[in-house]
């Protein structure tokens, strides 16, 4: 059994939406114990592990790939990875904003 620090109540087991254990790498769904009045959660061994994991694992590929332009008529095209896709939740006739930075670098925003 947990107990809040801050306010005295029983802790129990539940999932946080999402959760940011490194700065920029955010994890969905992290089981934690979480104090129903405060929202104050904090992690057992056997759940830091696996934030740890996770966070590592999402980390290691921070959605860096490569890629190679191809040709689709007229227009150079790239495929966008199945992680992103799901990632993201991006859905086909999804409309984006393009916008180059400069002679290398473009933003991608989804509408
Ligand atoms: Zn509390």
């Amino acid at each position: 059994m947990w107990v809040c620090k801050k306010c005295n109540q029983e802790m129990k087991k539940a999932v946080l939406e999402e959760y940011e254990y490194e700065e920029g790498v955010l994890l969905k769904n992290v089981e934690a114990v979480v104090c129903p009045k405060s929202e104050d959660f904090l992690f057992t061994e056997e759940q830091l592990e696996v934030v740890e994991k996770r966070s590592a694992a999402m980390k290691a590929h921070l959605f860096r790939f490569k890629r190679k332009l191809t040709v689709s008529g007229r227009s150079l095209v790239f495929n966008i990875p199945e992680d992103i896709v799901r990632h993201m939740k991006l859905k086909k006739g999804q409309d984006i904003d393009l916008r180059p930075l400069d002679d290398k670098r473009f933003i991608i925003e989804i509408k």
